[in-house]
């Protein structure tokens, strides 16, 4: 199942369509969007659960995720690699310590 453009609403309206493009450049089904937009309280939480996060958690305030400019998906690990070797061409930001991770 590809995500829907829905999925991708909690993003900036303009950076939609650049993430929208990245998982069209990809096999259908190969990513899942899990998170999106995260209020201040969210990531507070999360950051508070951090010791059971596979994945690096930015302290509140100071994620990407609360200002509508970044998102998580999920798939295999080499086409998250290739998804963010793409990302960052486009001028994205990714790193390969938290993969699941696309940010502007
Ligand atoms: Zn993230």
């Amino acid at each position: 199942m590809s995500p829907s453009p829905k999925g991708l609403g909690g993003l900036r309206r303009w950076l939609r369509p650049y993430a929208q493009a990245l998982i069209a450049s990809f096999p259908p089904g190969s990513f899942q969007v899990t998170s999106v937009r995260r209020s201040r309280s969210q990531q507070l939480a999360l950051w508070r659960n951090r010791a059971n996060n596979p994945y690096p958690v930015a302290p509140p305030g100071s994620s990407k995720h609360e200002l509508g400019l970044a998102w998580d998906m999920v798939g295999d690990r080499s086409r998250l690699e290739a998804a963010g070797a793409l990302w960052k061409s486009w001028g994205g930001k990714w790193w390969p310590a938290d993969p699941i991770h696309f940010e502007y």
